[in-house]
């Protein structure tokens, strides 16, 4: 089939794809809490064909599957909207419902529909051409917190996947080459033993004490790790009253670094710092993993494919609604503003210059490490993996803001996730005919990884 073909199937579901877009855009629900999003997109796809599978250790999670055999294929969406980010589709801050309600700041609501709709092209061309193979979506439910997928993947669902893909809101339309931080969020929690704090303190024994020797002990660990580690930590609970000795408190880390080893590394020697804590203070320790992910290990073989195709489908084919739009929004960023944006995303100079990036750009990121982290690291290295940027809102805005919010829930964030909608399915197209494709990127993924199997977070 040819890919003007596969990009008309999605342009035919435009006006399903366009009202589930903003239905979960205006319904935003918080990680783990999107039971209403999660079940308009199984609906949608059991209604097309699709069968429905459970996620157990994750209710929000499910994976919708057409065909049987193998290349097994799959593309993963998500769902999960940020707290704090109401907002309406304006240029001026103004919650759609309240300030403290959650919005679409990082376009969740474009990113899973954009995959609903990629998966229902590609199921069309599968039976037009009786194509072999399994075909899936994955609803990945809370990516926010990065807890989503390691639990999907300790179930062991993305463990028989030949070639996996996605795509993700931004400002530009471009292969995403770059990786990010592997990282883990841990809590640690002291009981101590409560007193007098002017009495009796002798009877005490201080959980804040412990926290407070613990976060010495860390901060003596960052010159003995390696350059790129990154330890962040909150005092989530301090005790309460300073006239009684604390008998509880609590630390929250988050510990990132390039690569998932330097991860569990880190993580050992700060176990081990915790411990210290309380042996110095005769309290009990307990620790918690929140969340875990690695870093992202992206497949150029099924990238190269997915930027061809991102220049088949040519643009989001923005107008001048949203050009006049983004421009209501460029005249408030501040040069600053613009410039620490492009920077953190490695954009070239170029880009700068552009309100509303409406054609294809070159990579520029590959090989570069983006200082956050995403729990689609989790997929790429059990999987073949590659996964693109489509211009969801203008140039320069950074995600997780109610500028992102707004724009999400405008022409710009829809005209942009069909276009990424269209990319997607004509790369699962061409994994689905071209063996050599699926051949050399599993070559690529077996070299890249040298064969070490992936471990979830949740089970080291
Ligand atoms: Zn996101």
């Amino acid at each position: 089939m040819d890919k003007k073909t596969i990009f008309s199937l999605i342009d035919e579901n435009e006006s399903g794809l366009k009202e589930m877009a903003f239905d979960l855009w205006a319904h935003p629900e918080i990680s783990h809490e999107e039971y209403r999003s999660s079940k308009l997109q199984k609906d949608y796809l059991a209604a097309r064909g699709f069968t429905i599978r459970e996620v157990l250790n994750n209710p929000t999670s499910f994976i919708a599957e057409f065909g049987s055999g193998r290349p097994i294929l799959g593309i993963t969406g998500e769902y999960d909207a940020l707290p704090k980010l109401s907002q309406k589709v304006s240029s001026c801050q103004e919650p759609l419902t309240s300030p403290d309600d959650a919005g679409h700041g990082c376009g969740h609501n474009l990113l899973g529909t954009g995959g609903v709709g990629a998966v229902c092209a590609v199921k069309e061309c599968m039976e037009k051409e009786g194509l072999a193979g399994t075909l899936r979506y994955y609803g990945c439910a809370a990516e926010e917190t990065l807890a989503g997928k390691p639990l999907m993947a300790k179930e062991g669902v993305f463990d028989d996947l030949d070639a996996c893909i996605s795509w993700h809101p931004s400002f530009l339309n471009v292969l995403w080459g770059c990786d990010f931080m592997a990282m883990n969020s841990m809590k640690f929690r002291f009981k101590g033993t409560p007193s007098h704090a002017a009495a009796a303190p002798e009877a005490g024994r201080s959980a804040l004490d412990a926290v407070e020797l613990m976060n010495v002990g860390a901060n003596y660990l960052r010159e003995h790790v390696v350059d790129a580690v990154r330890i962040h930590y909150a005092i989530t609970n301090g005790g309460g009253l300073p006239n009684t000795v604390p008998a509880d408190a609590e630390v929250w880390y988050y510990i990132r670094a390039p690569k998932r080893q330097d991860v569990r590394d880190t993580a050992a020697r700060l176990i081990k710092v915790a411990k210290g804590a309380a042996l110095m203070t005769e309290t009990d320790m307990s620790y918690e993993l929140l969340a875990g992910c690695y870093n992202v290990l992206p497949n150029r073989a099924i990238g190269n494919a997915m930027y061809e195709n991102m220049c088949a489908a040519g643009s989001p084919g923005f107008g001048e609604e949203e050009f006049s739009f983004a421009a209501e929004f460029a005249a408030k960023l501040s040069p600053e503003a613009k410039r620490s944006v492009m920077e953190t995303y490695f954009a070239p100079p170029e880009a700068a210059k552009m309100i509303l990036c409406n054609e294809v750009l070159k990579n520029f990121d590959d090989g570069k490490l983006m200082c956050g982290s995403t729990d689609v690291g989790d997929v790429s290295y059990i999987a073949p993996f590659a996964q693109m940027t489509a211009a969801c809102w203008p140039v320069g805005i950074a995600s997780h803001t109610w500028m992102a919010s707004a724009c999400t829930g405008s022409s710009i964030g829809v005209k942009a996730m069909l276009f990424a909608a269209k990319s997607m399915a004509a790369t699962v197209y061409d994994l689905f005919t071209k063996p050599e494709l699926l051949a050399e990127a599993r070559a690529e993924f077996e070299q890249a990884t040298g064969g070490e199997a992936y471990c979830s977070p949740f089970d080291e």
